[in-house]
C-alpha cells in the first residue's frame, strides 16, 4: 500500500509535487510511499531561490557566527530526531535500524563540528613586497552549491557537503537519490525548523537524466559536490563543462583488507565481517577484497565462514537484525550476475551465493568467494553488496602489489602485530584511508576521499570549509603619491 506522500523543499516551502513516483520498501518489495519527481523547472526554481538567497537575501549578511549557531541548532535537531529519521531511512533503503539510529545520531555531530568552524575560517593579510600597498585576502563563499548524493547513508553524505558549504556562507540545492529519498526529504523539515532563511537550503529528489543533469549543469551553480558511482561521475563532469563549476567527487571502491599471519586473527575476522557485511556490503568503503597470508589462509577462511553463516538476516526494522536486504532489485540482479560469472571463471564458493528464504524482499546471503585469480569480475568490479573475494599472498611485497592492483583507491585495512610492517603498508598503499588493526571508523574531524577512480577532492576535516570558498585579493594603495609610471607594471 502506498500511504505516504513526500514533498520537495524549495525556497522555504514544501511543494505540492506535479509528478510523483513510487518508493519501494526493499524488505517487502512493495511500494510504500510516493516521492516527488523534480522536473527541470523545479530545479530552476530551486537554483534561482538559492542564487537570490546568496546575492540579496538575509543570508548574505548573516555573520559567520550566526551561521555557526544555525548549524549547531540543526545538529541538535538531527540528533533529537534520529529515531524518526532512522525508521524512515530503514524503511526506504533496507539499512538495519541499529545502524541507521547510531549513524544519524552521529550526523548531528557533523553539523555541530562545522557550526564550530564557521567563524574560525579566516582570510589573510599579506606582508606585501611593495611599501605603498596593502593587500588582504578575503575568503568568500564560492556560490550556489549543487550537492548530489546516492541512496546509501544519505543524511551522512549530505552532512559532509551541507555542513562546510553553509559554514562558508554558500547556499545549496541538495538532490536526494531517487532510491530511498525519504530521510532527506524529512530532514528538510528540520532545516526549516532550525531557521535558515528561505532559499538557503533546498532539498529535492528526482531522476538523474533530467533533474540531476539540469542541476549540475545549471549556469547559476558554481560548485558541485557529488557522491555516487564512477560512471555517473563521468556524466557529471561532462555536465559541468556547461557551467565550469568547481567539482569534487566521492566515488566507489574495491578496498583491500590485508591480513598478515602475525595479526590477532579473531579481531581481524570481526573487522573483515564488519567491512563487508555491515550495511549489506552497500558501503563505499566496503572491504571487498581480502588478502590473506597463505599460512593462515585455511584457518582464517574457516573463521570467516562460521561468522558469515551466523549473521542474522531479516527485517531491517528489528533491532536484533544484523543484515538487511539490498536496497534495490536491480542491485541484487547485478550482484547475482557478477557472482555467477566469477564462479564460472574459476572462483570457489566458500559460503552464500544465493537468496535466503525470506519473503519477497531483496535479500542476498553473505557470500565469500575464494577467487585465486585477480582477474575475476568479483575481484575487479565494485559489487556494492555482501560479497567478499579472497586472494592469498606469500610476502609483504606481494600483498602490497595485490592491494594496489586496482583502478580504485578509497579505503584499505592492514592487520598485523608488527609496527614497522604496519607503517610501511600505510605509507605504500594507494588509498585515501588506511585503517590499521581496525576498519570502518569515521569522524567529522578527519578528511575522507579517494585516489584514482575513487574520486577527486576530500570531504571532512578542517580543510573542507576552504573548498567551499574562493579567495579575493584586495590591493589598496596607502601612499598619497600619484602613480609614477602608468606604462610599467607595479
Ligand atoms: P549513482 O552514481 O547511480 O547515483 C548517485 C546520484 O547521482 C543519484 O542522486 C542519481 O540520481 C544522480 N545521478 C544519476 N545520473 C545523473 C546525471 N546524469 N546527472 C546528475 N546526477 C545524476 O550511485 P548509487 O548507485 O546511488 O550509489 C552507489 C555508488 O555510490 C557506489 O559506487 C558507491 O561506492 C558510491 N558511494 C561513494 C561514497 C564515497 O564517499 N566515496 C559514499 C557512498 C557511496
Amino acid at each position: 500500500m502506498t500511504d505516504a506522500l513526500f514533498r520537495n523543499f524549495i525556497d522555504g516551502r514544501f511543494d505540492e509535487p506535479s509528478a510523483t513516483f513510487d518508493s519501494v520498501d526493499p524488505s517487502t518489495g512493495a511500494p510504500w510511499a510516493k516521492m516527488p519527481a523534480a522536473s527541470e523547472a523545479d530545479v530552476d526554481r530551486a537554483v534561482g531561490a538559492a542564487h537570490r538567497a546568496l546575492r540579496s537575501g538575509p543570508w548574505r549578511t548573516t555573520t559567520a557566527s550566526a551561521r555557526g549557531k544555525l548549524l549547531v541548532r540543526l545538529g541538535d535537531l538531527v540528533a533529537a530526531n534520529a529515531g524518526r529519521l532512522a525508521e524512515l531511512e530503514t524503511r526506504d533503503t533496507g539499512k538495519i535500524i541499529r545502524e541507521t539510529r547510531a549513524q544519524i545520531a552521529y550526523v548531528g555531530d557533523y553539523y555541530r563540528y562545522y557550526g564550530g568552524l564557521a567563524d574560525k575560517h579566516e582570510g589573510a593579510h599579506v606582508p606585501i613586497d611593495k611599501a605603498d600597498l596593502d593587500v588582504t585576502i578575503r575568503r568568500e563563499p564560492i556560490g550556489v552549491v549543487a550537492a548530489v548524493v546516492p541512496w546509501n547513508s544519505q543524511l551522512f553524505l549530505s552532512a559532509v557537503k551541507l555542513g562546510p558549504a553553509l559554514a562558508a556562507g554558500c547556499t545549496v540545492v541538495l538532490k536526494a537519490s531517487e532510491d530511498g529519498p525519504a530521510p532527506l526529504l524529512a530532514f528538510a523539515e528540520l532545516v526549516h525548523e532550525a531557521g535558515f532563511p528561505a532559499g538557503t537550503v533546498n532539498i529535492l529528489t528526482g531522476f538523474g537524466q533530467d533533474c540531476g543533469r539540469r542541476l549540475t549543469s545549471h549556469p547559476l551553480v558554481s560548485r558541485v559536490a557529488f557522491t555516487g558511482g564512477p560512471s555517473t561521475a563521468r556524466t557529471i563532469v561532462r555536465n559541468t563543462a556547461e557551467n565550469l563549476a568547481y567539482t569534487t567527487l566521492e566515488l566507489g571502491g574495491k578496498s583491500p583488507v590485508v591480513v598478515f599471519a602475525d595479526a590477532d586473527l579473531e579481531s581481524a575476522a570481526n573487522a573483515v565481517v564488519a567491512g563487508i557485511f555491515a550495511a549489506t556490503g552497500q558501503s563505499c568503503v566496503a572491504g571487498s577484497r581480502l588478502l590473506i597470508e597463505r599460512p593462515v589462509r585455511q584457518e582464517f577462511l574457516g573463521r570467516l565462514k562460521r561468522k558469515a553463516e551466523a549473521i542474522r538476516i531479516g527485517d531491517p526494522q528489528d533491532p536484533a537484525t544484523e543484515m538487511g536486504p539490498l536496497a534495490t532489485l536491480r542491485q541484487r540482479d547485478r550482484i547475482e550476475t557478477i557472482v555467477a560469472e566469477s564462479l564460472a571463471a574459476g572462483g570457489t564458493l566458500v559460503t552464500g551465493g544465493k537468496r535466503p528464504d525470506i519473503g519477497d524482499g531483496f535479500y542476498y546471503a553473505p557470500t565469500i568467494i575464494d577467487a585465486g585469480n585477480i582477474n575475476l569480475p568479483c575481484v575487479r568490479e565494485e559489487l556494492f553488496g555482501p560479497v567478499l573475494s579472497v586472494l592469498a599472498f606469500d610476502s609483504e611485497a606481494e600483498a602490497l602489489a595485490l592491494a594496489n592492483d586496482t583502478p580504485f583507491g578509497l579505503a584499505s585495512g592492514v592487520f598485523t602485530s608488527n609496527l614497522g610492517k604496519a607503517h610501511r603498508m600505510a605509507r605504500d598503499i594507494h588509498a585515501g584511508v588506511v585503517w590499521v588493526n581496525t576498519y570502518r571508523a569515521v569522524s567529522p574531524l578527519v578528511p575522507f576521499g579517494g585516489y584514482g577512480l575513487s574520486g577527486l577532492g576530500r570531504e571532512g576535516g578542517l580543510d573542507a570549509i576552504r573548498d567551499y570558498t574562493r579567495s579575493k585579493s584586495v590591493w589598496i594603495k596607502t601612499s598619497d603619491e600619484p602613480i609614477p609610471d602608468p606604462f610599467v607594471m607595479r
